[in-house]
Formats: C-alpha cells, sequence, structure tokens
C-alpha cells in the first residue's frame, strides 16, 4: 500500500516502475517515503532522485562453513553499498534469521543520510548474514565471519568500505574481521573496521558514543521546548547499549528516569529510578525483571507512558499508526533505527510532538566510530575527553542545521533531518558530474 505522501511525489519524480510498496513495517518503504517527501521539497532533479534511491552495490555471496559436528552448512551473506559519493561506504554487519535484501537496503540508505547529516566524509552501507547466531558456538561464529569477509573482501578497505557492529556482532567479530582482511594484505590494517576493541585500535569513547549523542541532542530539543533539564521526566525503552548508556547519562544530567524497559519488560517509578542500581541489577540478573527499585510495566505501556522524553532504543516499528496517538511524550529522541514508522509520523506531526529523529539522534555511533577511523589512519590516539568535546561539537551542530532546515522548509524534524542528509549527498554529485 503506498501513502498519500509517497503517491503525491511519484506524480513529480516519476521513479522507475518496479518500485513496490508493501506494509507500515517494512524498512525499505519506511525509508523511502520520507526520502520521497524530502526529496520532492528539495524540487531534486528527476535524474539525481534515480540515483540516489538506487544502491551502487548489491552483493550476496554463499557463505560455507564447517559446523562443529562436521557437517556443512551454507549460509547466506548480504553487503550493500548504497552510495559511496562522499567518502568510503560506513555501516554495520548483522547477523540475525530477519535479515533480508530488502532490510538490508533500508539500512545501508539511512547510514548514507545519516553520515551526511553529522557531515562525516562517508557514504553508506551495510551488511547481514542470514543466521541464528544463538545457535552457534563462538568457533562456529568464527568461521562464519572469516568466511563472509573473505567472499566480500574486493569491497572492503578503509578506502571504500567500512563495516562496524550490529545486530548480534560485537568487538569479538569486527576482531576477526580486521585480521581476515589484515592476512590477506600481508599487513595489519586496523581501520577497515570500527568498533574495535580498544587494546587493537579501537577509540574511547565508542561505546557510550551512541548514548552520549543521545544525551546530546535531548538537552538541545529540552531546550527548545523550554523545559528545563532538572524538570525533564524520561522513559527508555531498551536497557541495552544505547538506551542503558542514555538512561545513566540523562540521570547523571538531572533528568528525572521514570521507566526502563528491555524484551522481557521494564520497570516503572514515577518519583524516579536509580539507574546505577538498574545497570548493577542487570549486570548480575541479565534482565531488569525482579528488580526492585519500582513497579513492574509492559513494553507496550512504557510507550505511553506521561513524560517529556521517551527514547525508544530498542527495536525498529515500535511507534506505529496503532499506539502513536496514545503517545505522551514532548520529545521523542530515537536512539534505535527505525522505531517510528512513516503512518505513525503524521500522527506525532499533528500532535506536535517533538521528534528527533533516528538519522541525527542515534549519529553519535557513527560519528565515534568516524573518530576511530581518523585515529586509525592517523597512529594517534586521542584521550575521552577529547572524544567526547568532539562528539558534542559535531551532534550539537547537526542539530542546529536539521532545527533551520525544517523551521526554513515548514517542515518536522524528520523531513528536516532527510532534506539535509540528501540535500548534502545530492550537492557532492552535481560537483561531481556522472562518469560515462
Ligand atoms: P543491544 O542489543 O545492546 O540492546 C537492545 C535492548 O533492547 C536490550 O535491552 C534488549 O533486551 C531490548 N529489547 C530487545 N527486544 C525488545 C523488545 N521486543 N521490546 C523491548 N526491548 C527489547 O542493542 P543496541 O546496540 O543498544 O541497539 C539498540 C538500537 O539502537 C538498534 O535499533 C540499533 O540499530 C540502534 N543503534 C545502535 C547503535 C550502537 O552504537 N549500538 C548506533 C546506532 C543505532
Amino acid at each position: 500500500m503506498s501513502n498519500p505522501k509517497t503517491r503525491r511525489a511519484q506524480t513529480i519524480i516519476k521513479p522507475d516502475r518496479d518500485r513496490r510498496f508493501v506494509t507500515e513495517d517494512n524498512p525499505f518503504e519506511a525509508m523511502m517515503s520520507r526520502f520521497d517527501d524530502a526529496a520532492r521539497r528539495l524540487n531534486l532533479e528527476p535524474g539525481l532522485y534515480k540515483v540516489l534511491r538506487t544502491p551502487e552495490k548489491q552483493i550476496i555471496v554463499a557463505v560455507p562453513i564447517v559446523r562443529d559436528n562436521g557437517e556443512i552448512e551454507v549460509y547466506t551473506g548480504i553487503r550493500v553499498l548504497h552510495n559511496t559519493s562522499r567518502g568510503p561506504a560506513k555501516g554495520g554487519i548483522r547477523f540475525d534469521l530477519a535479515v533480508t535484501l530488502d532490510e538490508v537496503n533500508a539500512l545501508a540508505a539511512w547510514m548514507t543520510w545519516k553520515c551526511a547529516v553529522v557531515n562525516l566524509p562517508f557514504g553508506g552501507g551495510k551488511g547481514g548474514v542470514i543466521c541464528d547466531p544463538t545457535t552457534m558456538s563462538v568457533g562456529e561464529l568464527e568461521r562464519l565471519t572469516r568466511r563472509y569477509t573473505a567472499e566480500i573482501i574486493e569491497i572492503l578497505g578503509p578506502d571504500s568500505d567500512v563495516p562496524a557492529p550490529d545486530v548480534n556482532t560485537n568487538e569479538r567479530v569486527m576482531a576477526w574481521i580486521m585480521d581476515t582482511y589484515s592476512m590477506h594484505k600481508g599487513h595489519t590494517v586496523t581501520a577497515v573496521v570500527t568498533g574495535k576493541p580498544v587494546e587493537m585500535g579501537g577509540s574511547l569513547g565508542r561505546r557510550e558514543a551512541t548514548g552520549r549523542g543521545c544525551l546530546v541532542v535531548t538537552r538541545k530539543a529540552l531546550h527548545r521546548l523550554g523545559i528545563e533539564t532538572t524538570k525533564a521526566t524520561v522513559a527508555v525503552q531498551g536497557f541495552g547499549n544505547v538506551g542503558s548508556t542514555a538512561a545513566r547519562l540523562m540521570a547523571e544530567d538531572g533528568m528525572k528516569v521514570i521507566a526502563v524497559s528491555d524484551k522481557k519488560g521494564g520497570i516503572y517509578n514515577p518519583r524516579g529510578l536509580d539507574v546505577k542500581a538498574a545497570l548493577d541489577w542487570v549486570r548480575e540478573n541479565r534482565f531488569l525483571e525482579g528488580f526492585p527499585g519500582g513497579e513492574p510495566v509492559t513494553n507496550e505501556e512504557l510507550l505511553t507512558l506521561k513524560c517529556d522524553v521517551l527514547v525508544p532504543a530498542a527495536l525498529e516499528n515500535v511507534i506505529t499508526s496503532k499506539n502513536a496517538r496514545d503517545i505522551k511524550a514532548r520529545i521523542i529522541c530515537e536512539g534505535a533505527n527505525g522505531p517510528t514508522t512513516a503512518n505513525a509520523d503524521a500522527i506525532l506531526d499533528e500532535k506536535g510532538v517533538f521528534v528527533v529523529p533516528d538519522i541525527l539522534a542515534n549519529a553519535g555511533g557513527v560519528t565515534v566510530s568516524y573518530f576511530e577511523w581518523v585515529q586509525d589512519r592517523g597512529g594517534y590516539f586521542w584521550d575521552e575527553e577529547t572524544v567526547n568535546e568532539r562528539l558534542e561539537k559535531i551532534m550539537t551542530k547537526a542539530f542546529d542545521e536539521v532545527v533551520a532546515m525544517a523551521d526554513r522548509h515548514g517542515v518536522s524534524m524528520r523531513i528536516g533531518a532527510y532534506m539535509l542528509g540528501i540535500d548534502r549527498v545530492a550537492a557532492m554529485h552535481r560537483m561531481r558530474g556522472l562518469y560515462a
């Protein structure tokens, strides 16, 4: 089903005939409908529109490995470079059964716009292997990672494509990719991946960077709405890397965190939670369940709690046309990628909710990945204070630029962010021209 916004854009921009629209929770649809709206408002030339919506490279590879029981299993690996006009492709690799080419295409495009919004010299990429890592041993995961890396090695490299961790991949997986790539090249190339262990070329501050970026833009949003930081109440869905760091830093900044949750459910206390105690609890018990500092709350209830700031930091498609009307938060800071569907956008706009969109709100992670790449290439490493200061400067500037774009065109922060990102990528294409 197409929505009215995209239909309107189609008549003006004349996209390809093979355009597909699926459902509200299809990530490619979610990305394209916002892209179309922003492109139409920018009066993007039809030719450039076609270039920007089409991924540059989509690679599908077979990844055969020997399982621990001696049997051979063949997995499917994908790597997509959406656009590299501004620099090497940057984007994570996920190991998950739900990986599809459609999803990887959408995520790669999001990376293009995200890197442009924070003005990094990177394009957008994404990758994945369709597998269930929870059923695999460490040895199997290492063989899978190394074979996948070998299969896509032609496109990898500090100047062409620089992966990072994503769903179900971590520092250890990045170390295996770096080692496999380096073995093929015959020398150590740390800058081929980011999100590595600090001991082998990772950056200080990378682990906290996405949550810290959320803090910076939330402070800016509160200021814009005239809400004092120390009077703000916050609810955070997802208590992993992004959610738990955002919750901890916001509490340290004086905000009152009234609810947090993970995939088993959440904890609510209108007087404010002790976030540090919740982190200690999760370190010992894995999940928030049973944490004595508040009452249980479901993930659905958490989203509609009365609060100033809602931080969805777990999954995509949690704020939809079904629950958007019930959202009571004044600000939504999207820690996760794609937590709000395109249909929900219109409802939130109508209600006047100030949404800091994912391609701005969670860009702190890729920003410090950029710092890691710079440090690896320069062979000179910064202290954590320098990393955090430079991160804050970039996030603050990007927030102000998105606000300026949104105000100038009378659009939401989301469409303002897309317009800023698309405009920067389009400008690069215009200057470079088309290689014939
Ligand atoms: P993570 O795996 O560390 O944490 C995910 C959290 O979400 C966990 O607490 C988990 O229990 C919870 N969760 C899982 N299913 C849930 C459900 N059904 N309902 C509620 N909670 C659920 O992941 P992360 O790195 O924190 O990433 C979270 C989101 O942020 C993802 O969308 C990711 O793409 C995005 N993101 C992460 C980074 C980064 O640097 N880690 C950067 C940009 C964007």
